[in-house]
Order: C-alpha cells, then sequence, then structure tokens
C-alpha cells in the first residue's frame, strides 16, 4: 500500500508548535516510507476563517523545510486542496448517508435545543441527542418522507446528523490506534454528530472523512484531542463501505510547568515563542527570536517520540530513518525552553558563519554602525561558539565595531592596578610596532614581553580586555586584537589608559 499522509490544518491563526510538529511527523513518516506529504488546507468552518493563516502556515512549514509534496501550491492529483472548493464532493456523499438511513435531516432550533438542555440539567441530567431520545425530536427519523421533504422545500433551517447507535447495533466498538493500543468505545453513550451545519457547509467530521478517502491517505496521523472523534471516523468510514486508514494520535505538547497544553499565553509569561514565523508585530515567532529551523526540527521531533539511545541531534535525513509511529510516547512531552535554546545553541556552533556574518550585518545597519575594514566572518567565526540565539550576534559582537565610551567598574577596581598604566602604555608601543598581526604573533609578542620583564601574564590580559572591550567577557583577547587591528587597539589603549588611570 502506498503511503500517502496529510496534515490538515484549520487556517483560523498562525500555525502553532503543536501543529508543526503534527505536520513534521506526517513528513517524516512520508518520507521513511518514500510516501506523499499532503497539506489540506480544512476551511470549512467560516467564522473562525483568518485569511492571512493559510500563507502563514506555507510560509511557515518552508522555513521548517516541511515542504508539502502535494498542496494548493505544489498542486497534485487529489485536489483541489481547500476544502471550501470542495463542497460538492461533500454534498454528493452526504446525500448517500441520508439515502441509506445512517444519517438523517434534524429540524430542531437551536432554541428549542437550549430548552432541551436546560430541562436536563435542572434534574441533574445531561442531554445527548441520541439513539434514546431521537425518535421524540424533531428529525426526518421520526418525520414521514413527504413531510420531510415539504419542509426542506419551506426553507426550515435544518442540519444533517450521524446515527451514531441505534438499539440493534454492538454496544462497543473497539478501536486500533498506534500510538494509544486498542480502545472500547461505547457507543450507546455518544451523541448523534452533526455532519451538515445549517449553513449548508459540511462539519470537520465529514469534510475530513470525505477527503481522506478521496485523497488516498493511508495513515492519519494527528494531535490526540482528535481521539474522542476517532470513533465516529471510523464508523463513517464503515458507513460509506471504505477502509479506514491507520490511526495515530500524537501526544500534546504540554505547558514548562508539565501541567495543560501549551498555549500562547505560557509563551508570553515565560519570554518564547509558540509559533514558528512571526504572526504580527507584537507576535514573534521562533525565527524571529533567533532560532534555527534544524534545531526547532531536533527539538520537536523528541517532544513526543523516543528513538531510544543516547543521540539526540539529529539531522532531517537522520530523523527520516529513524522515525516510526511506535516509537511515539504515549504522555505529554513537556516543553523546556531551556532545552530547546540548548539544542540552538547546538545548531549554531556548526552552520556556516555565512549565516552569522549576514545577521551582524543586519544588526550593523540597525544600529547605523560602519563595518569599517573589519571581516565579518573573521568576526562570526570567533563569536559563532558563544550564542545560543542567532539574535545574540549583537549583544556578543558590537565592541568589535564601536570602541567602549565607559568601563566595567567593577571589572576596573578589581584588575586595574597602579602600574597598569605603564604595563598598557608598553603593550600599546609592542603592539604598534609588530610586523604580523595575527592572533598567535601578538599573543607570542606580548606573553615573551611579560616573561622578560617578570610581569605576571594576569596584570596585563585581564586589562587589556578592559581597555578593549570595556569589560570582562568576548572571545580570547589576542583574537578581539587582530580582529579589530593595529590601528583600533592602540588607541583603545591609549583611550582606557587616558580615562581610567586620569
Ligand atoms: N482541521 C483539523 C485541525 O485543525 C484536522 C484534524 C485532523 O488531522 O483530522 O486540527
Amino acid at each position: 500500500m502506498a503511503v500517502r499522509v496529510r496534515f490538515a490544518p484549520s487556517p483560523t491563526g498562525p500555525l502553532h508548535i503543536g501543529g508543526v510538529r503534527t505536520a513534521l511527523y506526517n513528513y517524516l513518516f512520508a518520507k521513511k516510507h518514500k510516501g506523499t506529504f499532503v497539506l489540506r488546507i480544512e476551511d470549512t468552518d467560516q467564522n473562525r476563517y483568518v485569511k492571512e493563516a493559510e500563507p502563514y502556515i506555507h510560509n511557515a512549514l518552508a522555513w521548517l523545510g516541511i515542504v508539502p509534496d502535494e498542496s494548493s501550491r505544489e498542486n497534485g492529483a487529489f485536489g483541489p486542496y481547500r476544502q471550501s472548493e470542495r463542497k460538492k464532493l461533500y454534498v454528493k456523499h452526504i446525500n448517500e448517508l441520508v439515502n441509506v438511513g445512517n444519517a438523517y435531516v434534524a429540524f430542531d432550533t437551536p432554541e428549542e435545543l437550549a430548552r432541551m438542555r436546560s430541562e436536563a440539567e435542572s434534574k441533574g441530567e445531561t442531554f445527548i441527542y441520541n439513539w434514546k431520545n431521537r425518535n421524540a425530536l424533531k428529525n426526518s427519523t421520526t418525520l414521514s418522507e413527504k413531510e420531510t421533504q415539504e419542509l426542506i422545500g419551506k426553507g426550515a433551517p435544518h442540519v444533517i446528523r450521524f446515527k451514531m447507535y441505534s438499539e440493534k447495533d454492538e454496544r462497543n466498538l473497539r478501536l486500533h490506534d498506534q500510538v494509544r493500543g486498542t480502545i472500547d468505545v461505547d457507543l450507546s453513550l455518544l451523541d448523534d454528530k452533526i455532519l451538515v451545519k445549517q449553513d449548508g457547509m459540511p462539519t470537520y467530521h465529514l469534510a475530513n472523512i470525505v477527503d481522506d478517502h478521496c485523497m488516498e491517505i493511508s495513515h492519519v496521523i494527528r494531535g490526540e484531542e482528535w481521539l474522542p472523534s476517532m470513533a465516529l471516523h471510523v464508523l463513517l468510514y464503515s458507513a460509506f463501505g471504505w477502509n479506514p486508514p491507520v490511526f495515530a494520535h500524537v501526544p500534546l505538547i504540554l505547558k514548562p510547568t508539565g501541567k495543560g497544553k501549551l498555549s500562547k499565553r505560557d509563551g508570553d509569561k515565560f519570554g518564547f515563542p509558540v509559533f514558528p514565523l512571526e504572526w504580527d508585530e507584537n507576535t514573534p515567532g521562533f525565527k524571529e527570536y533567533g532560532y534555527l529551523p534544524e534545531s526547532l526540527i531536533n527539538y520537536l521531533a523528541l517532544l513526543g517520540w523516543s528513538p531510544g539511545g543516547e543521540q539526540e541531534l539529529f539531522s532531517m535525513d537522520e530523523l527520516i530513518s529513524s522515525f516510526s509511529l511506535e516509537a511515539i510516547t504515549k504522555s505529554g512531552g513537556r516543553f523546556d525552553p531551556e532545552r530547546c535554546k540548548w539544542f540552538n545553541q547546538q545548531y549554531l556552533q556548526h552552520i556556516d558563519s555565512s549565516i552569522v556574518a549576514a545577521e551582524l550585518e543586519k544588526e550593523l545597519k540597525k544600529n547605523s554602525v560602519s563595518s569599517g575594514a573589519l571581516d565579518l566572518i573573521r568576526i562570526a567565526k570567533l563569536i559563532q561558539n558563544r550564542l545560543t540565539l542567532l539574535t545574540d550576534v549583537w549583544k556578543e559582537a558590537d565592541f568589535f565595531f564601536v570602541a567602549p565610551e565607559d568601563y566595567d567598574e567593577k571589572a576596573v577596581r578589581k584588575q586595574w592596578k597602579d602600574d597598569t598604566a605603564k604595563i598598557l602604555s608598553s603593550v600599546a608601543e609592542l603592539i604598534d610596532s609588530a610586523d604580523e598581526t595575527t592572533a598567535h604573533t601578538l599573543g607570542v609578542l606580548i606573553k615573551g614581553y611579560a616573561n622578560d620583564n617578570g610581569i605576571g601574564l594576569g596584570k596585563i590580559m585581564a586589562p587589556l580586555r578592559i581597555a578593549l572591550v570595556g569589560s570582562l567577557r568576548g572571545p580570547d583577547v589576542f583574537e578581539i586584537c587582530s580582529a579589530i587591528g593595529i590601528e583600533n587597539s592602540v588607541s583603545r589603549i591609549n583611550t582606557a589608559i587616558k580615562h581610567i588611570s586620569a
């Protein structure tokens, strides 16, 4: 059987990382089995439709490298890939279900239903529209064919409901989920779900099943929040006379505290993103925060899937070859912002330095600072292993471009001694006279000077760093000296002497 999977988001807003992870698992599974990954937009709910959401979903998946084989952009033989363009198909199929008696037309108004609900509540009961009361309500199972048609003809508002269970049916339905295993469901407790709404639009349940069948979806890999719908979906397949796909319900991504589903509010509270890309100016995504797509992919893959073994860093190709539905965990994955950052820091060390240099260039522009004669790639290489987020570049590299204007008081108090000005003046002269200005030769030169004059190296290194950087941060001091050049170094040393020792 050819593997065909789909990611089927509803365009109601930005794509949450829970959705990203579902898309990722579908993608990994498809690629592992040389199958097809379909992106289908489930836009039947007009009330919740947000125009910007669909392009956002495409862009976010593209940034992450989760590229669909078939979608409204890529095309394919099973389109259209937007449910709003497939309405005719749903009408055709729902009529089949009504004709054979598996679904029925219900005329109960929202007011009538609300009244019955509150009556039940006042008796301490719950109103469920199902086999127990279906025969006493206003629908085509109680009305004659003629009455039903007349009401429809008169334009009486109605919905179409699915007959979940009737007394003659087997009460227990045994379901098989690749993650959860066997689940027994008592059908007599469930309600007759609406398949077509009053506005004539199919509900998620109908459209989803018809599309999964028509698009020849072999495996449905989706969020656990859909597990309660699985019985209905399996029954719908059976009512249509179709074979159901294999189901795998992926556990939720939990809040950092481990309690409840991760939400945007948690992100705001703890200062981390929950969307891949910026949604609006107040809602930056992982990209804008400075995460690399590879690290987010790696982190999300392991948040709910456990390949066993010690390996933590997986490229997309490695994820594809190791992925299996069986290794998806049953319990929810707690989102740990620090661990997510750790992955990012690991990946940042190995990316091409031109990416870091490009980010530096962006920051220079933003801060209206010129790079002068400085080599951005060289500086990128020096700071790369000090970054946790790509957006840390300025924090780690600003002093290469901007000479310090003041000096860290605590560092000065501790490191700047009475003889520091004298020692640093000699160091400045030494640097000024150097023939070669690699970090190595400067190091040899300064260490030689310290040795020859019986000065501990510590008396030079820390004050030199204070003079060049303004504080005790940054990479190797000889590298800094060499990267900013002789002229800058000498002038920074002399300025510091004047400023601090004055
Ligand atoms: N449109 C549903 C959602 O937004 C899809 C659920 C499914 O994959 O069946 O999550």
